[in-house]
């Protein structure tokens, strides 16, 4: 049984389109540089995919695996990293990339965590930055799209492991009771 609605927030095009642009500010920013880019999974992975392919630069790339939500909607505030990043970053400039950020401490733990092993520069890349809940100022250095509020779907996040796959992004709705 269907207890939720989906309403279209970000249609795909608009997605790419902001994608490419942030791929463009990234390759300048970073040109004649050496650049890890490392995905949280598992959110990311469709923005990452369209954000490195895009770029024009020479890059690494790696991942790291932290869960702050469990099945429900609201963050739990804990950090549990189940997969760390295994290239060595020591001297390196990393750009972390996270589908969203919302009270930021995700983020910033993992920022704080690949600090610890003296990279050159970490800088934090976002498709989505909601500011309803952030609990702590982390810097976000390139954004895709701000919103205000609600609980979003599609493009790689999902909801109990669900809607991952949709191409557009969606707001999760409660139903309205029927009767
Ligand atoms: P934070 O630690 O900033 O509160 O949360 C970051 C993580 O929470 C994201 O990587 C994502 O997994 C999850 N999250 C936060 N807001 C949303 C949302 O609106 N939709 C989905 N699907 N996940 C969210």
């Amino acid at each position: 049984m269907e207890e939720y609605t989906k309403e279209i927030l970000l249609p795909r095009d608009e997605i790419q389109q902001r994608v490419r642009e942030l791929a463009l500010e990234i390759s300048k920013d970073y040109e004649g540089k050496e650049l890890i880019l490392v995905g949280i999974l598992n959110g990311v992975i469709f923005f990452f995919t369209d954000l490195v392919r895009n770029l024009h630069i020479p890059i690494k790339l790696d991942f790291i695996r932290a869960a702050s939500y469990g099945a429900g909607t609201e963050s739990s505030g804990t950090i549990r990293m189940s997969k760390d990043v295994e290239i060595d970053i020591e001297g390196q400039h990393v750009i972390l990339v996270e589908d969203i950020v919302d009270t930021g401490l995700t983020l910033s733990k993992i920022k704080e965590k690949l600090l610890e092993r003296g990279p050159k520069s970490v800088k934090i890349c976002v498709l989505i930055d909601k500011r309803e809940r952030r609990q702590t100022q982390v810097p976000i250095d390139y954004c895709g799209f701000h919103i205000e509020e609600g609980f979003i779907v599609g493009y790689g996040l999902d909801f109990n492991e669900r809607y991952r796959d949709l191409a557009d992004i969606f707001v999760l709705k409660e139903k309205e009771p029927s009767n």
